[in-house]
């Protein structure tokens, strides 16, 4: 039986980049079986709508979704995955620096009986301060993160059409699809690859928006940050309790050396302080968890039944 493989390819001002990604693609993809490959144009300025329309016209298996503005690559992926039709489906960056041959492997792991494929870089080719905060956002996720998202890992990965059916009921505005993922589970693995020099063109993530989407990670899979008003609280909590005494004790033995009103002063603005935080970490709380309700995830991801009707298999 032939398999069908979508490959979503992310688009955002990657004009110069699309024939030479085009042809490396479809030489990998046509050696897998059948194949789509769905480019999804995030509101690119250059001639990138351009040269897709026109490989689309060559080629059918060559799909376009056309977004109305710039809504972010990770807005562009999730559209691919609502569009992709294949048995497997594989997400890739546009600027080479994913190398599409790394695809053949993806496929032959997931023949193997894999549901999610993810490339992981062995090395890469960023300049020093890109490599320099992606190596500390990834260990701080990990640390912070309640699921466990692998390390090193972007968004180049294949997933079976199983987990994509499962990544297209979530639907959460601040979305960080490697994170997401990670959270629907089923039998997971990774290969190792070279991640290359972007070919043409410039980042689409400049300082801001790399800054943006670590927020994004961090607060879609941890309460932590939210909590930290909280731990802050109680440890200046205990401090208030201690300065409180020292400024009775103050009052009740130097009682000549304690300006008038200095111990009601403190005492009070240690005492409000502390409360302040404390109710704070109580609101922080329930923020957080108003949060995950928001979010709205399923509250389970079923992989397989038995002598069970297909209607109960979808969770939540
Ligand atoms: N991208 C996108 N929308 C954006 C920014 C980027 O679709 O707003 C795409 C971009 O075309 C590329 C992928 O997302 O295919 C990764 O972006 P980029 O290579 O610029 O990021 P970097 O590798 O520098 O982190
Ligand atoms: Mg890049």
């Amino acid at each position: 039986m032939d398999t069908l493989i979508s490959l979503i390819l992310p688009i955002y001002n990657e004009g110069k980049n699309i024939e030479e990604l085009y042809q490396r693609s479809r030489a990998v993809l046509e050696k897998t079986g059948d194949y789509e490959i769905i480019f999804v144009n995030d509101g690119s300025s250059d001639d990138s709508l351009e040269k897709i329309v026109a490989l689309s016209r060559l080629n059918s298996r060559v799909k376009l979704v056309d977004f109305s503005r710039n809504f972010g690559h990770q807005i562009a992926i999730t559209a691919g995955l609502d569009f992709a039709l294949g048995d497997a489906v594989v997400i890739m960056d546009s600027d080479l620096q994913d190398t599409p041959e790394t695809i053949a492997e993806m496929v032959a792991a997931w023949r193997e009986g894999y549901d999610v494929v993810y490339a992981k870089r062995r090395t890469r080719q960023d300049g020093f301060f890109k490599k320099a905060t992606a190596f500390i956002f990834y260990r701080i996720l990990k640390k912070l993160a309640n699921i466990d998202i692998p390390e090193d890992t972007g968004d180049f990965r294949l997933m079976d059409k199983q987990v994509v059916s499962e990544m297209r009921r979530l639907r959460e505005h601040a979305r960080f699809m490697r994170g997401l993922t990670s959270w629907v589970g089923f039998r997971q693995t990774c290969i190792l690859f070279d991640r290359a020099d972007r070919r043409h063109g410039s980042t689409g993530y400049p300082f801001g928006k790399m800054l943006k989407f670590a927020i994004d990670g961090l607060t879609a899979f941890s309460h932590i940050p939210l909590k930290l008003a909280g731990i802050f609280g109680y440890f200046v909590a205990v401090l208030s309790v201690l300065g409180i005494l020292y400024a009775l004790y103050r009052k009740l033995f130097y009682p000549a050396e304690v300006i008038s009103g200095w111990t009601f002063t403190i005492i009070t603005v240690l005492f409000i302080g502390s409360v302040q935080l404390i109710f704070l970490a109580i609101l922080g709380e329930y923020v957080g968890r108003i949060y995950t309700e928001s979010q709205n995830r399923p509250l389970y991801i079923v992989r397989q039944t038995a002598n069970l009707q297909q209607e109960e298999k979808k969770g939540a």
